[in-house]
Protein backbone atom coordinates (compact mmCIF):
# COMPACT_ATOMS: atom_id res chain seq x y z
CA UNK A 1 0.00 0.00 0.00
CA UNK A 2 1.24 3.23 -1.06
CA UNK A 3 0.90 6.49 0.83
CA UNK A 4 -1.23 9.12 -1.09
CA UNK A 5 0.66 12.94 -0.76
CA UNK A 6 -1.94 15.95 -1.62
CA UNK A 7 -1.27 19.70 -1.19
CA UNK A 8 -1.12 21.92 1.65
CA UNK A 9 -3.38 24.79 1.79
CA UNK A 10 -5.16 27.07 4.32
CA UNK A 11 -3.12 25.50 7.18
CA UNK A 12 -4.56 21.72 6.55
CA UNK A 13 -4.12 19.38 3.75
CA UNK A 14 -6.57 19.70 0.87
CA UNK A 15 -7.35 16.98 -1.14
CA UNK A 16 -7.12 18.51 -4.88
CA UNK A 17 -9.07 18.07 -8.55
CA UNK A 18 -6.27 17.27 -10.64
CA UNK A 19 -6.40 13.80 -12.24
CA UNK A 20 -2.85 13.18 -12.76
CA UNK A 21 -0.45 12.00 -10.16
CA UNK A 22 3.18 11.04 -9.79
CA UNK A 23 5.12 7.92 -8.52
CA UNK A 24 7.47 8.88 -6.12
CA UNK A 25 10.38 6.51 -5.67
CA UNK A 26 12.71 4.89 -3.39
CA UNK A 27 16.00 5.14 -5.07
CA UNK A 28 18.08 2.65 -2.94
CA UNK A 29 15.45 0.44 -3.86
CA UNK A 30 13.34 1.10 -6.73
CA UNK A 31 10.34 0.74 -5.25
CA UNK A 32 7.48 3.26 -5.52
CA UNK A 33 6.21 4.28 -2.24
CA UNK A 34 4.27 7.01 -2.45
CA UNK A 35 2.17 8.35 -5.44
CA UNK A 36 1.75 12.47 -5.11
CA UNK A 37 -1.45 14.29 -6.57
CA UNK A 38 0.04 16.78 -9.12
CA UNK A 39 -1.54 20.40 -9.18
CA UNK A 40 -4.20 21.85 -11.68
CA UNK A 41 -4.21 25.01 -12.51
CA UNK A 42 -7.34 25.65 -10.35
CA UNK A 43 -5.43 23.91 -7.29
CA UNK A 44 -3.29 26.53 -7.61
CA UNK A 45 -5.66 29.12 -7.68
CA UNK A 46 -7.06 27.85 -4.36
CA UNK A 47 -3.58 28.03 -2.66
CA UNK A 48 -3.28 31.56 -4.44
CA UNK A 49 -6.21 32.55 -2.98
CA UNK A 50 -5.32 30.93 0.28
CA UNK A 51 -2.16 33.03 0.30
CA UNK A 52 -3.41 36.30 -0.82
CA UNK A 53 -6.28 36.01 2.47
CA UNK A 54 -3.76 35.43 4.73
CA UNK A 55 -1.41 38.16 3.78
CA UNK A 56 -4.32 40.65 5.08
CA UNK A 57 -3.18 39.70 8.81
CA UNK A 58 0.47 38.94 7.64
CA UNK A 59 1.38 41.70 5.97
CA UNK A 60 0.91 44.18 8.50
CA UNK A 61 1.39 41.74 11.69
CA UNK A 62 4.07 43.62 14.00
CA UNK A 63 7.82 42.45 12.86
CA UNK A 64 7.64 41.11 16.92
CA UNK A 65 5.17 38.71 16.18
CA UNK A 66 6.65 37.72 12.76
CA UNK A 67 9.77 36.73 14.57
CA UNK A 68 7.84 34.87 17.41
CA UNK A 69 6.94 32.87 15.22
CA UNK A 70 9.96 32.16 13.45
CA UNK A 71 12.22 31.49 16.41
CA UNK A 72 9.04 28.90 17.49
CA UNK A 73 9.48 27.39 13.44
CA UNK A 74 13.49 27.13 14.11
CA UNK A 75 12.81 25.19 17.18
CA UNK A 76 10.44 22.41 15.27
CA UNK A 77 12.89 22.35 12.82
CA UNK A 78 15.76 21.79 15.06
CA UNK A 79 13.78 18.91 17.21
CA UNK A 80 12.28 17.51 14.02
CA UNK A 81 15.63 17.62 11.84
CA UNK A 82 16.22 13.55 12.04
CA UNK A 83 12.96 13.07 10.95
CA UNK A 84 13.09 16.02 8.19
CA UNK A 85 16.34 14.27 6.91
CA UNK A 86 14.63 10.30 6.68
CA UNK A 87 12.12 11.20 4.55
CA UNK A 88 14.57 13.39 2.51
CA UNK A 89 16.56 9.72 1.92
CA UNK A 90 13.63 7.79 1.22
CA UNK A 91 13.07 10.32 -1.73
CA UNK A 92 16.02 11.49 -2.98
CA UNK A 93 18.84 8.88 -2.00
CA UNK A 94 21.42 10.88 -0.32
CA UNK A 95 22.75 8.89 2.54
CA UNK A 96 21.07 10.46 5.85
CA UNK A 97 24.44 12.66 7.04
CA UNK A 98 23.83 14.40 4.18
CA UNK A 99 20.30 15.11 4.39
CA UNK A 100 21.08 16.14 7.86
CA UNK A 101 23.31 18.48 6.65
CA UNK A 102 21.36 19.80 4.51
CA UNK A 103 18.51 20.54 6.91
CA UNK A 104 21.31 22.23 9.06
CA UNK A 105 22.25 24.61 5.90
CA UNK A 106 18.42 25.41 5.92
CA UNK A 107 18.21 26.37 9.21
CA UNK A 108 20.57 28.47 9.27
CA UNK A 109 18.43 30.36 6.86
CA UNK A 110 15.37 31.11 9.09
CA UNK A 111 18.04 31.89 11.78
CA UNK A 112 19.32 34.38 9.93
CA UNK A 113 15.46 35.40 9.32
CA UNK A 114 14.75 35.99 13.04
CA UNK A 115 16.97 39.09 11.92
CA UNK A 116 13.89 40.72 10.41
CA UNK A 117 13.41 43.79 12.55
CA UNK A 118 16.97 44.76 11.95
CA UNK A 119 17.10 43.80 8.25
CA UNK A 120 13.51 45.59 7.19
CA UNK A 121 14.96 49.00 8.84
CA UNK A 122 14.89 51.98 6.24
CA UNK A 123 17.23 55.30 6.41
CA UNK A 124 16.29 58.33 7.70
CA UNK A 125 17.59 61.54 6.82
CA UNK A 126 16.53 64.75 9.11
CA UNK A 127 16.65 67.95 7.60
CA UNK A 128 16.64 67.21 3.63
CA UNK A 129 15.47 71.05 3.47
CA UNK A 130 13.99 73.18 5.59
CA UNK A 131 11.26 71.18 8.10
CA UNK A 132 11.86 68.31 5.87
CA UNK A 133 12.77 64.76 6.44
CA UNK A 134 12.98 62.10 4.24
CA UNK A 135 12.76 58.08 5.12
CA UNK A 136 12.56 54.89 3.40
CA UNK A 137 10.20 52.16 4.26
CA UNK A 138 10.51 48.47 2.84
CA UNK A 139 7.25 46.51 2.45
CA UNK A 140 6.20 42.95 1.68
CA UNK A 141 4.96 42.01 -2.08
CA UNK A 142 2.24 40.32 -1.27
CA UNK A 143 1.67 36.05 -2.43
CA UNK A 144 5.29 34.90 -3.88
CA UNK A 145 5.62 31.99 -5.50
CA UNK A 146 8.75 29.13 -5.19
CA UNK A 147 9.73 26.59 -7.30
CA UNK A 148 12.11 24.09 -6.72
CA UNK A 149 14.28 21.24 -7.58
CA UNK A 150 14.70 17.57 -6.41
CA UNK A 151 18.13 17.54 -5.06
CA UNK A 152 17.50 19.64 -1.68
CA UNK A 153 13.86 19.38 -1.03
CA UNK A 154 14.50 21.26 2.31
CA UNK A 155 17.18 23.36 1.99
CA UNK A 156 16.20 25.51 -1.57
CA UNK A 157 12.99 25.99 -0.71
CA UNK A 158 14.33 27.33 3.16
CA UNK A 159 16.63 29.26 1.35
CA UNK A 160 13.37 31.37 0.07
CA UNK A 161 10.13 30.77 2.29
CA UNK A 162 12.19 32.03 5.65
CA UNK A 163 13.01 35.18 4.23
CA UNK A 164 9.98 35.39 2.19
CA UNK A 165 7.32 34.88 5.42
CA UNK A 166 9.88 37.44 7.55
CA UNK A 167 9.52 40.13 5.56
CA UNK A 168 5.61 39.68 5.79
CA UNK A 169 4.75 37.80 2.63
CA UNK A 170 2.58 35.01 2.12
CA UNK A 171 3.78 31.70 0.11
CA UNK A 172 3.22 29.11 -2.55
CA UNK A 173 5.79 26.86 -2.69
CA UNK A 174 5.82 24.14 -5.23
CA UNK A 175 8.75 21.39 -4.86
CA UNK A 176 10.34 18.87 -7.01
CA UNK A 177 7.18 16.18 -7.42
CA UNK A 178 10.43 13.53 -7.21
CA UNK A 179 11.03 14.29 -3.55
CA UNK A 180 7.70 16.07 -2.20
CA UNK A 181 7.53 14.89 1.73
CA UNK A 182 10.21 17.05 3.19
CA UNK A 183 7.70 20.20 2.05
CA UNK A 184 4.70 19.05 4.00
CA UNK A 185 6.32 18.30 6.79
CA UNK A 186 7.62 21.93 6.51
CA UNK A 187 4.06 23.42 6.37
CA UNK A 188 2.84 21.05 9.77
CA UNK A 189 5.93 22.88 11.39
CA UNK A 190 5.06 26.12 10.66
CA UNK A 191 1.19 25.62 12.07
CA UNK A 192 2.60 24.30 14.91
CA UNK A 193 4.70 27.09 15.52
CA UNK A 194 1.62 29.66 14.99
CA UNK A 195 1.96 30.50 11.58
CA UNK A 196 -1.93 31.64 9.92
CA UNK A 197 -3.20 29.55 8.46
CA UNK A 198 -2.72 30.40 4.04
CA UNK A 199 0.80 32.26 5.02
CA UNK A 200 2.51 29.05 3.81
CA UNK A 201 1.35 26.87 1.29
CA UNK A 202 2.10 23.71 -0.45
CA UNK A 203 1.19 22.58 -4.56
CA UNK A 204 2.54 19.70 -5.89
CA UNK A 205 2.92 19.14 -9.50
CA UNK A 206 4.86 19.61 -12.59
CA UNK A 207 4.83 22.18 -15.44
CA UNK A 208 0.86 23.12 -15.23
CA UNK A 209 1.18 23.39 -11.84
CA UNK A 210 4.58 25.91 -12.51
CA UNK A 211 2.48 27.67 -15.45
CA UNK A 212 -0.48 28.37 -13.11
CA UNK A 213 2.00 30.31 -10.78
CA UNK A 214 4.21 31.88 -13.76
CA UNK A 215 1.06 33.66 -15.06
CA UNK A 216 -1.26 34.08 -11.91
CA UNK A 217 -2.09 37.71 -11.40
CA UNK A 218 -2.20 37.22 -7.59
CA UNK A 219 1.69 36.56 -7.58
CA UNK A 220 4.10 39.12 -7.20
CA UNK A 221 7.52 37.00 -7.71
CA UNK A 222 8.76 33.81 -8.65
CA UNK A 223 11.79 32.42 -6.88
CA UNK A 224 12.75 29.08 -9.13
CA UNK A 225 15.92 26.83 -8.91
CA UNK A 226 16.18 24.17 -10.94
CA UNK A 227 17.80 23.86 -14.40
CA UNK A 228 19.21 26.58 -17.17
CA UNK A 229 16.67 25.92 -19.60
CA UNK A 230 14.11 25.78 -16.92
CA UNK A 231 15.16 28.88 -15.23
CA UNK A 232 14.84 30.65 -19.07
CA UNK A 233 11.17 29.78 -19.27
CA UNK A 234 10.45 30.76 -15.70
CA UNK A 235 12.42 33.44 -16.50
CA UNK A 236 10.83 34.55 -19.88
CA UNK A 237 7.20 33.69 -18.78
CA UNK A 238 7.07 35.59 -15.51
CA UNK A 239 8.82 38.37 -16.13
CA UNK A 240 6.27 38.68 -19.53
CA UNK A 241 3.49 38.15 -16.76
CA UNK A 242 4.72 41.07 -14.86
CA UNK A 243 6.47 39.41 -11.89
CA UNK A 244 9.50 40.24 -10.30
CA UNK A 245 11.32 36.74 -11.30
CA UNK A 246 15.28 35.16 -9.61
CA UNK A 247 16.07 32.12 -11.24
CA UNK A 248 18.79 30.12 -10.23
CA UNK A 249 19.97 27.39 -12.55
CA UNK A 250 22.40 24.81 -13.52
CA UNK A 251 26.55 24.43 -13.45
CA UNK A 252 29.65 23.25 -13.97
CA UNK A 253 31.99 23.94 -11.31
CA UNK A 254 35.86 23.97 -12.39
CA UNK A 255 38.31 23.02 -9.23
CA UNK A 256 41.96 24.84 -10.16
CA UNK A 257 44.76 23.11 -8.38
CA UNK A 258 47.86 24.74 -9.03
CA UNK A 259 51.23 23.02 -8.42
CA UNK A 260 51.96 24.83 -5.32
CA UNK A 261 48.96 23.58 -3.67
CA UNK A 262 48.27 20.78 -1.22
CA UNK A 263 47.48 17.97 -3.42
CA UNK A 264 46.55 15.68 -0.42
CA UNK A 265 44.01 18.73 1.04
CA UNK A 266 43.08 19.15 -3.04
CA UNK A 267 42.58 15.35 -3.20
CA UNK A 268 40.68 14.86 -0.62
CA UNK A 269 38.22 18.03 -1.40
CA UNK A 270 38.00 16.82 -5.36
CA UNK A 271 36.10 13.42 -3.74
CA UNK A 272 34.05 15.44 -1.14
CA UNK A 273 32.64 17.79 -3.45
CA UNK A 274 32.76 15.63 -6.57
CA UNK A 275 31.11 12.64 -5.19
CA UNK A 276 28.44 13.62 -2.25
CA UNK A 277 24.97 13.46 -2.69
CA UNK A 278 26.36 11.25 -6.13
CA UNK A 279 27.45 14.40 -7.67
CA UNK A 280 23.80 15.78 -7.70
CA UNK A 281 24.88 19.46 -6.09
CA UNK A 282 24.56 22.36 -7.65
CA UNK A 283 27.76 23.17 -5.88
CA UNK A 284 29.53 19.92 -6.61
CA UNK A 285 32.74 19.87 -8.50
CA UNK A 286 32.70 18.04 -11.94
CA UNK A 287 35.93 18.89 -13.64
CA UNK A 288 39.34 19.57 -11.76
CA UNK A 289 41.65 21.84 -14.00
CA UNK A 290 45.24 20.49 -12.89
CA UNK A 291 48.15 22.78 -13.37
CA UNK A 292 50.83 20.41 -14.93
CA UNK A 293 53.21 19.10 -13.40
CA UNK A 294 50.12 18.04 -10.65
CA UNK A 295 47.96 15.74 -12.56
CA UNK A 296 49.23 12.49 -12.80
CA UNK A 297 50.17 12.62 -8.46
CA UNK A 298 46.37 13.91 -8.22
CA UNK A 299 44.37 11.47 -10.62
CA UNK A 300 46.50 8.69 -8.78
CA UNK A 301 45.61 10.34 -5.45
CA UNK A 302 41.82 10.85 -6.37
CA UNK A 303 41.40 7.13 -7.44
CA UNK A 304 43.25 5.73 -4.66
CA UNK A 305 40.77 7.63 -2.11
CA UNK A 306 37.58 6.43 -4.42
CA UNK A 307 38.63 2.98 -4.18
CA UNK A 308 37.78 3.37 -0.43
CA UNK A 309 34.22 4.86 -1.05
CA UNK A 310 30.99 2.32 -0.59
CA UNK A 311 28.13 3.08 -2.60
CA UNK A 312 24.72 1.98 -1.07
CA UNK A 313 21.58 2.16 0.46
CA UNK A 314 22.15 6.05 2.89
CA UNK A 315 20.00 4.25 5.74
CA UNK A 316 23.35 2.26 5.71
CA UNK A 317 26.04 4.44 6.95
CA UNK A 318 27.61 4.65 3.58
CA UNK A 319 29.67 7.19 1.43
CA UNK A 320 27.35 7.59 -1.27
CA UNK A 321 23.53 6.61 -2.41
CA UNK A 322 21.93 6.33 -5.31
CA UNK A 323 20.59 8.82 -8.25
CA UNK A 324 17.22 9.88 -7.48
CA UNK A 325 15.34 8.27 -10.53
CA UNK A 326 16.62 4.96 -13.14
CA UNK A 327 15.78 7.43 -15.89
CA UNK A 328 18.32 10.10 -14.46
CA UNK A 329 21.12 7.23 -13.69
CA UNK A 330 20.83 6.00 -17.14
CA UNK A 331 21.32 9.73 -18.39
CA UNK A 332 24.34 9.93 -16.66
CA UNK A 333 25.80 6.68 -17.58
CA UNK A 334 25.45 7.98 -20.95
CA UNK A 335 27.65 10.78 -20.50
CA UNK A 336 30.10 7.79 -19.05
CA UNK A 337 29.59 5.78 -22.57
CA UNK A 338 30.10 9.17 -24.47
CA UNK A 339 33.39 10.15 -22.28
CA UNK A 340 34.85 7.01 -23.25
CA UNK A 341 33.65 7.09 -26.97
CA UNK A 342 35.36 10.45 -27.52
CA UNK A 343 38.91 9.60 -26.12
CA UNK A 344 38.86 10.49 -22.37
CA UNK A 345 41.09 7.81 -20.10
CA UNK A 346 38.18 5.98 -17.97
CA UNK A 347 39.80 5.95 -14.84
CA UNK A 348 37.58 4.44 -12.31
CA UNK A 349 34.31 3.47 -13.98
CA UNK A 350 30.88 3.77 -11.69
CA UNK A 351 29.25 1.21 -13.84
CA UNK A 352 31.01 -1.40 -12.20
CA UNK A 353 30.04 -0.83 -8.77
CA UNK A 354 28.66 -3.30 -6.18
CA UNK A 355 26.16 -1.23 -4.09
CA UNK A 356 25.65 -1.75 -0.80
CA UNK A 357 21.63 -2.01 -1.54
CA UNK A 358 18.83 -3.54 -3.51
CA UNK A 359 19.45 -4.77 -6.77
CA UNK A 360 16.94 -2.56 -8.24
CA UNK A 361 18.20 0.56 -6.93
CA UNK A 362 19.32 3.44 -8.79
CA UNK A 363 23.09 2.88 -8.64
CA UNK A 364 25.96 4.66 -10.64
CA UNK A 365 29.04 4.70 -8.59
CA UNK A 366 31.47 7.42 -8.59
CA UNK A 367 33.42 7.94 -12.28
CA UNK A 368 37.04 9.61 -12.58
CA UNK A 369 38.24 10.63 -16.26
CA UNK A 370 41.33 11.57 -17.26
CA UNK A 371 42.78 13.63 -20.41
CA UNK A 372 39.36 15.56 -20.95
CA UNK A 373 39.11 18.23 -23.57
CA UNK A 374 36.98 21.03 -24.10
CA UNK A 375 34.93 20.04 -26.25
CA UNK A 376 33.63 16.63 -25.35
CA UNK A 377 29.95 16.24 -23.73
CA UNK A 378 31.66 15.49 -20.36
CA UNK A 379 33.01 19.18 -20.11
CA UNK A 380 30.50 21.18 -21.95
CA UNK A 381 27.31 19.86 -20.27
CA UNK A 382 26.03 19.60 -16.69
CA UNK A 383 26.00 16.17 -16.22
CA UNK A 384 24.61 16.37 -12.17
CA UNK A 385 26.02 12.50 -11.25
CA UNK A 386 29.16 11.37 -9.54
CA UNK A 387 31.23 11.81 -12.26
CA UNK A 388 35.09 13.77 -11.99
CA UNK A 389 36.54 14.85 -14.80
CA UNK A 390 40.14 16.20 -14.75
CA UNK A 391 41.63 18.34 -18.04
CA UNK A 392 45.50 19.25 -18.05
CA UNK A 393 46.41 22.75 -18.64
CA UNK A 394 49.83 24.29 -18.75
CA UNK A 395 49.33 27.04 -17.14
CA UNK A 396 47.24 29.27 -14.89
CA UNK A 397 46.25 31.31 -17.65
CA UNK A 398 45.02 28.82 -19.25
CA UNK A 399 43.09 27.50 -16.65
CA UNK A 400 41.38 30.84 -15.80
CA UNK A 401 40.07 31.27 -19.55
CA UNK A 402 39.19 27.28 -19.83
CA UNK A 403 36.51 28.56 -16.38
CA UNK A 404 35.53 32.06 -18.19
CA UNK A 405 34.81 30.53 -21.67
CA UNK A 406 32.38 28.30 -19.91
CA UNK A 407 28.87 29.09 -20.02
CA UNK A 408 28.11 27.95 -16.19
CA UNK A 409 29.32 30.20 -13.53
CA UNK A 410 28.00 28.99 -10.34
CA UNK A 411 30.58 28.26 -7.39
CA UNK A 412 34.39 27.70 -8.56
CA UNK A 413 37.42 27.15 -6.65
CA UNK A 414 41.27 27.55 -6.44
CA UNK A 415 43.78 25.39 -4.13
CA UNK A 416 46.94 27.14 -3.71
CA UNK A 417 49.25 28.10 -1.38
CA UNK A 418 49.99 31.36 -2.78
CA UNK A 419 47.75 33.92 -1.41
CA UNK A 420 48.73 36.42 -4.38
CA UNK A 421 47.13 33.72 -6.93
CA UNK A 422 44.45 33.16 -4.97
CA UNK A 423 44.15 36.90 -4.70
CA UNK A 424 44.59 37.26 -8.54
CA UNK A 425 42.03 34.31 -8.92
CA UNK A 426 39.06 36.14 -7.14
CA UNK A 427 39.15 38.84 -9.04
CA UNK A 428 39.13 37.11 -12.49
CA UNK A 429 37.36 35.13 -12.53
CA UNK A 430 33.57 35.50 -13.98
CA UNK A 431 31.94 33.07 -11.53
CA UNK A 432 29.33 34.17 -8.49
CA UNK A 433 31.03 31.79 -5.52
CA UNK A 434 34.79 31.19 -4.77
CA UNK A 435 36.40 28.93 -2.71
CA UNK A 436 39.59 28.91 -1.64
CA UNK A 437 41.18 26.22 -0.86
CA UNK A 438 37.44 25.22 0.00
CA UNK A 439 35.79 22.94 -2.64
CA UNK A 440 32.06 23.65 -1.97
CA UNK A 441 31.91 27.46 -1.32
CA UNK A 442 28.18 27.78 -0.02
CA UNK A 443 27.83 30.67 1.13
CA UNK A 444 26.54 31.24 5.41
CA UNK A 445 22.61 32.77 5.07
CA UNK A 446 23.88 36.22 5.85
CA UNK A 447 25.78 36.35 2.62
CA UNK A 448 23.41 35.93 -0.73
CA UNK A 449 23.77 32.48 -3.01
CA UNK A 450 23.92 33.37 -6.50
CA UNK A 451 25.97 32.30 -9.97
CA UNK A 452 27.02 34.66 -12.74
CA UNK A 453 26.03 33.69 -16.40
CA UNK A 454 23.58 30.85 -17.15
CA UNK A 455 23.26 30.22 -14.03
CA UNK A 456 21.16 32.48 -12.39
CA UNK A 457 18.68 34.38 -14.58
CA UNK A 458 17.67 38.21 -12.61
CA UNK A 459 19.12 40.37 -10.59
CA UNK A 460 19.24 39.32 -7.06
CA UNK A 461 21.02 36.12 -5.24
CA UNK A 462 19.20 33.76 -2.98
CA UNK A 463 19.17 34.67 0.88
CA UNK A 464 21.41 37.16 2.74
CA UNK A 465 20.35 40.70 2.21
CA UNK A 466 19.67 40.55 -0.90
CA UNK A 467 17.02 38.17 -0.14
CA UNK A 468 15.08 41.01 2.25
CA UNK A 469 15.66 42.83 -0.53
CA UNK A 470 13.77 40.46 -3.44
CA UNK A 471 11.09 40.30 -0.90
CA UNK A 472 9.89 43.41 -0.44
CA UNK A 473 9.57 47.10 -2.37
CA UNK A 474 10.76 50.48 -1.43
CA UNK A 475 9.58 53.71 -0.66
CA UNK A 476 10.51 56.72 0.10
CA UNK A 477 8.94 59.15 1.85
CA UNK A 478 9.45 63.04 1.47
CA UNK A 479 7.55 64.65 4.39
CA UNK A 480 6.76 68.16 5.92
CA UNK A 481 4.60 69.03 9.06
CA UNK A 482 2.78 72.33 8.80
CA UNK A 483 4.73 74.70 11.28
CA UNK A 484 4.66 78.72 10.74
CA UNK A 485 7.06 78.82 8.39
CA UNK A 486 5.13 78.25 5.30
CA UNK A 487 7.04 79.00 2.49
CA UNK A 488 4.48 80.40 0.01
CA UNK A 489 4.06 79.33 -3.58
CA UNK A 490 6.61 78.00 -5.53
CA UNK A 491 6.18 76.20 -9.51
CA UNK A 492 9.42 75.85 -9.77
CA UNK A 493 11.09 71.65 -9.38
CA UNK A 494 11.69 70.93 -5.61
CA UNK A 495 14.99 71.12 -4.99
CA UNK A 496 16.25 70.99 -1.49
CA UNK A 497 18.34 73.59 -1.07
P1 LIG B 1 14.37 20.83 -13.10
O1 LIG B 1 14.70 22.07 -13.85
O2 LIG B 1 14.04 19.61 -13.87
O3 LIG B 1 13.11 21.10 -12.12
C1 LIG B 1 13.07 22.20 -11.25
C2 LIG B 1 11.62 22.54 -10.96
O4 LIG B 1 10.99 22.90 -12.19
C3 LIG B 1 10.83 21.37 -10.38
O5 LIG B 1 9.97 21.86 -9.38
C4 LIG B 1 10.07 20.83 -11.58
O6 LIG B 1 8.83 20.26 -11.24
C5 LIG B 1 9.85 22.06 -12.42
N1 LIG B 1 9.81 21.76 -13.86
C6 LIG B 1 10.39 20.71 -14.50
N2 LIG B 1 10.14 20.77 -15.81
C7 LIG B 1 9.40 21.87 -16.03
C8 LIG B 1 8.83 22.47 -17.19
N3 LIG B 1 8.99 21.93 -18.41
N4 LIG B 1 8.13 23.60 -17.04
C9 LIG B 1 7.97 24.16 -15.83
N5 LIG B 1 8.48 23.63 -14.70
C10 LIG B 1 9.19 22.51 -14.78
O7 LIG B 1 15.59 20.58 -12.10
P2 LIG B 1 15.85 19.32 -11.17
O8 LIG B 1 16.25 18.17 -12.03
O9 LIG B 1 14.73 19.15 -10.21
O10 LIG B 1 17.10 19.84 -10.34
C11 LIG B 1 18.42 19.76 -10.80
C12 LIG B 1 18.85 21.05 -11.45
O11 LIG B 1 18.72 22.13 -10.51
C13 LIG B 1 20.32 21.04 -11.86
O12 LIG B 1 20.43 21.68 -13.11
C14 LIG B 1 21.00 21.86 -10.77
O13 LIG B 1 22.19 22.49 -11.15
C15 LIG B 1 19.93 22.87 -10.49
N6 LIG B 1 20.13 23.48 -9.18
C16 LIG B 1 20.66 24.74 -9.16
C17 LIG B 1 20.89 25.35 -7.95
C18 LIG B 1 21.45 26.73 -7.90
O14 LIG B 1 21.51 27.30 -6.83
N7 LIG B 1 21.87 27.34 -9.00
C19 LIG B 1 20.59 24.68 -6.75
C20 LIG B 1 20.06 23.40 -6.82
C21 LIG B 1 19.83 22.81 -8.05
Amino acid sequence: MTDHLTHWIDGRPWQGTAARTGDVYDPATGEVTKVVDFASAADVDQAVAAARRAFGEWGTATLTRRMQVLFAFRELVNTHKEQIAELITAEHGKVLSDALGEVSRGLEVVEFACGNAHLLKGGYSEGVSTGVDVYSIRQPLGVVGIISPFNFPAMVPMWFFPIAIAAGNTVVLKPSEKDPSAALLLADLWSQAGLPDGVFNVVHGDKEAVDALLTHPDVASISFVGSTPIAKYVYETGTAAGKRVQALGGAKNHMLVLPDADLELAADSAVNAGFGSAGERCMAISVLVAVEPVADDLVAAIAGRMSTLRTGDGRRGCDMGPLVTSVHRDKVASYVAAGEEAGATLVVDGRLVEPDGAAAGFWLGPTLFDHVTPEMSIYTDEIFGPVLSVVRVATYEEGLELINSHPYGNGTAIFTCDGGAARKFQQEVQVGMIGVNVPIPVPMAYYSFGGWKASLLGDTHAHGAEGFHFFTRGKVVTSRWPDPSHGGINLGFPTHG
